[in-house]
């Protein structure tokens, strides 16, 4: 990290801090980690359920250059962009392929510096663990990442207020492959996000197994292209979550039809946000 972003991160530290540490006991807001139906309830707008037209896939734990280059090789031969949730760790050993996923036109989003489960750790060292991790991949990406995941899913008060101060919303999964196991297979993986896979899901998979068993990547990238077929099959289009969870700006005829006194257009209503 260099000096600037030393004391960007130490400011934003103090800021975060201290109206975090106001909150240090409502911390343990609920580990919904793992209860699909449950998460949903409790913070629908966390889930990832946008249009249902779309399906968002995203990666968690790279950049790695063993596994990464491999699912973007993919993605681009099927011309699908995805969302990467990067980890600064994993950015500082391979900033040059954290750019690159970037530049072939994914979304960057943050995971976190440390793959710490946030349950452990205090409302200061959250902040900074996120402060810092989100002004890396932003210096090595050229983007300003707006979305983020903490590790296992794990929000807690101190890290939503991080987020929202660094203009990034946070992002959890509607569907997921349980592909970090050992006994994750191909088939397993895409069985498993079948199971609830809808039109507006975002799905959670990994293209690195720096927090997985050892090569599990490779069942999630074998299960990619049947992936992608089945989400074809039911004409869902693999989005970004730019494109999945933004807001369609309303149209210049929708604008013109607008009633006297009203001074909102695009009011239906878009799942999930
Ligand atoms: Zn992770």
């Amino acid at each position: 990290m260099n000096p600037d972003t030393r004391r960007r991160v130490a400011l934003q530290v103090g800021r975060v801090a201290g109206s975090a540490a106001a909150l240090w006991t409502a911390n343990t807001f609920p580990a919904i980690s793992s209860a699909g139906s449950l998460r949903a309830a409790l913070a629908p707008t966390t889930t990832g359920i946008g249009r249902p037209g779309q399906v968002a896939f995203t990666f968690d734990d790279g950049p790695d250059p063993s596994s990464t280059p491999q699912f973007l090789d993919l993605l681009a031969r099927r011309g699908v962009r995805a969302t990467f949730f990067l980890l600064g760790f994993m950015v500082r050993r391979a900033p040059g392929l954290a750019a690159d996923i970037a530049a072939a036109g994914h979304d960057i989003g943050v995971h976190g510096d440390l793959h710490r489960n946030l349950l452990f750790r205090d409302p200061v060292s959250t902040v900074a663990d996120i402060t810092a991790a989100h002004e890396l991949i932003a210096e090595t990406t050229g983007t300003r990442p707006r979305w983020y995941r903490p590790p296992y899913g794990i929000l807690t008060t101190s890290a939503v207020l991080a987020a929202a101060r660094l203009g990034m919303r946070p992002v959890l999964w509607s569907s997921w492959g349980r592909d970090w196991t050992a006994r994750a297979t191909p088939e397993s993986v895409r069985r498993t996000v079948g199971r609830r896979l809808t039109g507006g899901a975002t799905i959670l998979l990994h293209d690195a197994d720096c927090t997985s068993a050892p090569g599990s990547w490779r069942s999630t990238l074998g299960a990619l292209p049947a992936l992608l077929d089945d989400s074809a099959e039911q004409g869902w289009q693999p989005v970004t979550l730019t494109d999945h969870l933004t807001p369609l700006r309303p149209t210049a005829t929708r604008e013109r039809s607008l009633e006297p006194g009203r001074d909102r257009v695009g009011d239906r209503p878009e799942a999930g946000l």
